[in-house]
């Protein structure tokens, strides 16, 4: 599609579209441009949420107080209990591309923006709740209070790799599309280099680093969200050609969903005789994923793990995605990292995998995790290599605990070694 025509299509004049590429970096110099579709969905994306946003300053909903049980809720009930009139419920929904009907289950996480949106102030029933309901989990509280201290001290952030968990149904080749993945593209392959697996690698496609959680996806975002530790920037869903959407395709879209992440979908085992890449298109609009070639916004990429077809534009693929989302860290500051994995190894003792979010991790650094404070003795990258330093996005394995930490604890570094003692108490 060419600038022009999207233009006409969204109703917006030619030069706002063209302020929307600027500020999202993408380099289109002339509206005679032919867009790609990846992009005209970017684009579209941020005009529905602008207009969206912009309605919301429009519309005055009068404050209310209410207070709903720690469950999801059925859209005819949240009518009801929450005190709306249904059209204005199913037009929110609708302005934000989630095809509901009034018997559509609703999780708590939806219900709560649609309670910021109707100015409605909710009380949960529940601790859990509370946690879930406040929105910001711990990762993101650390990625803001990071940029926070960043702009006061002027530190420059700088681009991070995503972080992408595979997801879907047993068996439609989520172990397989990580490794033919890996085994392409591994960062800075050396000789003598070989891969470990630590929960995590990175993967380069360009000039960009893509971080892949290589623990069994779906268990490891499950697991480090329920802690309030997200992690995750982006969920590839894979879905097997020949066999469609399963029980744990749908349970994969309704985490990620909850989690607010993009979803890609690999349509995976195409190479297959009983493959139908178009029946499970068929099947994903069904909860609200839609195609772009079915006139939705979902990057879906035909994919045979095992014929290694299509991986580098399902790679280009989650570059451009993840590329929109800004993703920013800075190095500098003091290091924070999530523990991604842990066990405890006999030569080695306690040892973790992290993940960092902020700062740089450096050996020989204290630190404290959970209720115990340790110093890093050494850092291992993805391929099993010492290293003295790992930067933000980056995943390493870690020695110098002094117990076994818990996937989602929160790791940080302190000044000295009695910092680290008196915040372990
Ligand atoms: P997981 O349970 O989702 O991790 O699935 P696996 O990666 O273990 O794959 C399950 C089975 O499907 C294995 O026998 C794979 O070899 C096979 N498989 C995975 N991807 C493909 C593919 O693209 N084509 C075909 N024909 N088989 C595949
Ligand atoms: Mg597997």
């Amino acid at each position: 599609m060419k600038v022009l025509q999207l233009a006409k299509e969204l109703n917006i004049p030619i030069q706002e579209l063209m302020g929307i590429f600027r500020e999202n970096r993408m380099r289109i110099k002339s509206s005679n441009v032919k867009l790609d579709p990846a992009k005209v969905d970017m684009v579209k994306r941020i005009v529905r949420s602008r207009q969206l946003s912009a309605q919301k300053q429009e519309q005055v909903f009068e404050a209310k107080d209410i207070q709903l049980d720690d469950r999801v809720y059925r859209v005819n009930e949240l009518v009801s209990v929450l005190d709306l009139a249904l059209p204005e419920l199913m037009k929110f929904f609708l302005k934000k591309g989630l095809l509901v009907t009034i018997n559509s289950e609703v999780d708590m996480d939806t219900i709560k923006e649609v309670a910021d949106f109707f100015n409605i102030s909710l009380t949960v029933d529940s601790e859990e709740a509370h946690e879930q309901i406040g929105l910001k989990t711990k990762v993101l509280e650390i990625e803001e209070e990071s940029m926070k201290d960043a702009q006061e001290s002027s530190a420059v952030l700088t681009r991070r790799p995503p972080v992408i968990a595979i997801m879907g149904h047993v068996d439609h080749g989520k172990t397989l599309l990580l490794d033919v993945i890996r085994q392409s593209n591994v960062v800075a392959r050396e000789a003598g280099g070989i891969t470990q697996h630590i929960g995590a690698y990175q993967v380069e496609k360009g000039d960009h680093k893509l971080t892949f959680l290589d623990t069994p996806g779906h268990e490891a975002f499950t697991a480090l969200r329920s802690r309030g530790a997200q992690v995750t920037d982006v969920a590839v869903l894979v879905v097997a050609a020949d066999d469609g959407v399963k029980p744990q395709t749908e349970e994969a879209i309704h985490h990620a969903k909850a989690a607010d992440i993009p979803i890609i979908v690999a349509i995976n085992k195409i190479d297959k005789p009983g493959a139908n890449v178009e029946n499970c298109k068929q099947q994903l609009t069904e909860f609200g994923l839609v195609a772009e070639d079915w006139g939705g916004d979902v990057v879906m990429v035909p994919v045979s793990a095992k014929q290694q077809e299509g991986i580098d534009q399902l790679l280009e693929m989650i570059v451009l995605v993840t590329d929109m989302l800004e993703l920013k860290a800075s190095e500098t500051g003091p290091a924070k990292a999530v523990i991604i994995e842990s066990r405890l190894s006999r030569q080695k003792g306690p040892i973790a995998t992290v993940l960092v979010k902020t700062g740089t991790l450096k050996v020989g650094a204290f630190f404290v995790v959970g209720p115990f404070s340790g110093k890093i003795r050494a850092l291992f990258n993805d391929q099993g290599q010492q290293v003295k330093e790992a930067g933000p996005g980056a995943p390493v394995e870690l020695l110098g605990l002094s117990e076994v930490p818990r996937p989602g604890d929160i790791l940080q570094v302190t000044k000295s070694e009695s910092d680290s003692k008196a915040l372990a108490k």
